[in-house]
């Protein structure tokens, strides 16, 4: 490690700040939306929904599953902070959908060059089947049945294009 790391970032957000414009913003998700989507860096959230600073709140993990701590920042949404419509998003070619368990820590053990197999993934082995269930989750708690309208997506990270499934 050295002291010089992040340079290059520090630098680009100093230019950033010179130019800043939402001071005061409040926290709020302006166009009351949620969106769980994975962290796959082909995925702009708000730029792929028509959306800007301030719309969404934007939950990521890989795969983009509803997993205990999106249920939680969908609570808070919901509640505290203007949510009215939720889309859960995972997407094509995801890395967390194109292998196994197993294979996922074959490759992560080659790369660290120790065992990796005690650290889960949580792989997806159907797409649609695990939207479904996590749309199904996120509907059904009881924080967030019907203060929120909630949607399953999917998005093609080669066409750009979302399309709802449930
Ligand atoms: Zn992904």
């Amino acid at each position: 490690m050295s002291d010089h790391d992040f340079d290059d970032l520090l630098a680009a957000n100093a230019a950033y700040a010179e130019q800043f414009e939402e001071r005061g913003f409040d926290g709020t998700a302006h166009a009351g939306v949620a969106i769980v989507t994975c962290m796959d860096s082909r995925i702009v959230p708000l730029a792929l929904l028509g959306l800007r600073h301030g719309d969404a709140k934007i939950f990521r993990n890989p795969g983009g599953r509803v997993t205990p701590q999106a249920l939680e920042a969908l609570v808070i949404g919901v509640h505290l902070l203007g949510v009215d419509r939720i889309l859960v998003v995972p997407h094509t070619r995801c890395a967390m959908a194109s292998a196994t368990e197993a294979e996922l820590q074959e490759r992560v053990s080659a790369s660290a060059g120790i065992d990796a197999r005690w650290q889960p993934f949580h792989v997806i082995d159907d797409q649609l089947a695990t939207l479904a269930e996590d749309v199904q989750q996120v509907r059904s708690h009881p924080l967030i049945a019907g203060k929120a309208k909630v949607g399953g997506f999917m998005y093609d990270v080669d066409t750009g294009r979302l399309t709802r499934h449930v």
